[in-house]
């Protein structure tokens, strides 16, 4: 990623780089008040929460080891706090200007020493971007990645194998990647007391691990499963060590 693209690019653009839906499916509904789309006081207080609980939450999401993969992730996300802390010293300028024409009616005392208050701390909020913006994520930004992440589900999934030391059963021709929701068709045997006990693999836009039924293979050598165990992770080409601390939680 070049540190020549402008920092309000990298989060706006993501959507488009990426071919997961995540985005859009936890902005729908606030995207619908874009625009000025609001009209009563309970829209336009939900949405200031719901920014303040989303806000929350990326700070317990930055509490997991493997929140982030690379530098180039890191600078989108700090693009996108960036872009939180100056929309806040925004929102918090037209409150200034929407507490006037509050008191323009009539329905408030003057509000002299609120309008002096709010000032001070949207000029605060407001200087924060311009000041560190560039600099910190085109530091970033510039950074080099020294991991490689998986191409496909089929590097995923052999990367994991050999992680784990697991047996990793084909299903395709050498070269093949699979596709990003069903995964490849390949699948790990993973062993308990010098025995194949799980089976790991993808599918439905899931990793799930399954435990091989202790009773005969089939007639073709396959053997079968009963409980499947979801991972709490759907991405089809996640860093492999994420996903190999993920199936080894478990084991
Ligand atoms: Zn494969």
């Amino acid at each position: 990623m070049s540190r020549s693209i402008p920092w309000p690019e990298l989060w706006q653009g993501y959507e488009e780089r990426t071919s997961r839906t995540i985005v859009g499916d936890l902005t729908s509904e606030v995207r619908s008040y874009a625009g000025g789309n609001t009209g009563e006081p309970d829209d336009t207080i939900s949405l200031a929460i719901v920014g303040a609980e989303a806000a929350r939450a990326t700070v317990d999401a930055l509490d997991h080891e493997w929140a982030l993969y690379t530098p180039e992730q890191a600078a989108v996300l700090t693009a996108a706090l960036f872009a939180q802390v100056d929309a806040a010293g925004i929102a918090l300028q037209r409150l200034c200007r929407l507490l006037a024409q509050v008191e323009g009616r009539g329905d408030c005392a003057p509000a002299d020493r609120a309008h002096e208050l709010i000032k001070a701390a949207a000029d605060d909020l407001l200087s924060v971007a311009p000041t560190h913006a560039e600099a910190v994520v085109g530091e970033l930004a510039a950074l080099p990645a020294t991991v490689t992440l998986p191409s496909g589900p089929h590097d995923t999934i052999a990367a994991v194998a050999e992680i784990l030391g697991g047996s990793l059963k084909a299903r395709h021709e050498p070269g093949e990647q699979g596709d990003d929701s069903d995964g490849c068709g390949c699948s790990i045997e993973l062993d308990k007391d010098g025995r194949p006990h799980w089976v790991f693999s993808r599918g439905d836009s899931r990793w799930y691990l399954l435990v091989i039924d202790e009773g005969e293979p089939q007639s073709d050598g396959n053997v079968v499963c009963t409980n499947s165990i979801d991972l709490d992770l759907s991405d089809p080409c996640p860093h492999p060590e994420h996903l190999a601390a993920e199936v080894r939680a478990l084991l």
